[in-house]
């Protein structure tokens, strides 16, 4: 029997991913790189080993059925179990001068975020489903932004990115909803603006900062919330 819990990150390979994933390795879990490119995710997981986490790469892109079940096989096969899903993978999509305005929105653009930030999240999940289901004390956590938040809104104009999060925190509900009585647990998180590619290293926030509300929604105990959005500070309405 093996008693170490398995994780799988999607987008692992940089920013809040890979910092996720080197949080979930402190914690003593074992570490699922998912990630899309064959070098990257070489790279991250050595980086991860030689830092004494038990890693091991699962190619995955979250926009393909065939690579989400490729990968739902190979943690199967590596594994056995899944204790720990993260959905971390996500995309702005272009912008134009900085925001992505409505009446200008290249419908491909709100097509292709839409696939990657919600469609993907769904795909993985419900591929991932077999394996959380034999684990314990199952969680997920989707990582979504408060610029999804419809009585927020903050940030710039973003036609797709933003209603992709809201989206996303609507399926998350949906989730909860249908696993009320069940063991597993989902919830959302945002993790502050955070200095990354994504936003040109801009954000005042470390990775490291930005993971941490997703490493508490992964570790969460039997009682914990079911189908909220967190933040450092709590719970965030949107
Ligand atoms: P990065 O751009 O640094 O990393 C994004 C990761 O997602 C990369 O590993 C990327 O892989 C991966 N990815 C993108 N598309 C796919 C795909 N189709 N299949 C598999 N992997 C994919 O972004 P962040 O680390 O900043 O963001 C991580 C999450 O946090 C996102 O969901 C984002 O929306 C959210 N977030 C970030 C904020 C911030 O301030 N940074 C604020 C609020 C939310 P690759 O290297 O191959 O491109």
């Amino acid at each position: 029997v093996n008693d170490t819990k398995t994780a799988l990150v999607t987008g692992a390979n940089k920013g809040i991913g890979f910092a996720i994933a080197q949080g979930l390795g402190t914690l003593g879990f074992t570490v699922a790189v998912g990630a899309r490119d064959d070098a990257r995710r070489k790279d991250a997981v050595e980086r991860l080993r030689a830092a004494g986490t038990d890693a091991f790469g699962v190619a995955l892109d979250v926009t393909s059925d065939d690579s989400v079940a490729a990968a739902a096989a190979r943690m199967e096969k590596e594994a056995g179990r899944l204790d720990v899903l993260v959905n971390n993978a996500g995309i702005s999509g272009r912008l134009e001068n900085g925001a992505q305005n409505p009446t200008t929105l290249d419908l491909d653009v709100l097509r292709t975020v839409l696939e990657t930030n919600v469609f993907g999240v769904v795909r993985v999940t419900n591929a991932m489903l077999p394996l959380l289901s034999r684990a314990a004390a199952p969680r997920i956590v989707n990582m979504s932004s408060n610029m999804g938040s419809l009585t927020l809104q903050t940030g710039p104009v973003m036609a797709a990115y933003s209603p992709s999060k809201s989206m996303l925190n609507s399926v998350t509900a949906q989730y909860a909803r249908q696993f009320a009585d069940t063991d597993i647990i989902v919830n959302v998180a945002c993790p502050g603006y955070v200095a990354t590619d994504f936003t040109g290293f801009a954000g005042e926030r470390t990775p490291a900062q930005g993971a941490a509300i997703a490493l508490h929604l992964a570790t969460l105990p039997d009682d914990g919330p079911r189908g909220g959005f967190f933040d450092d500070e709590g719970a965030v309405t949107w």
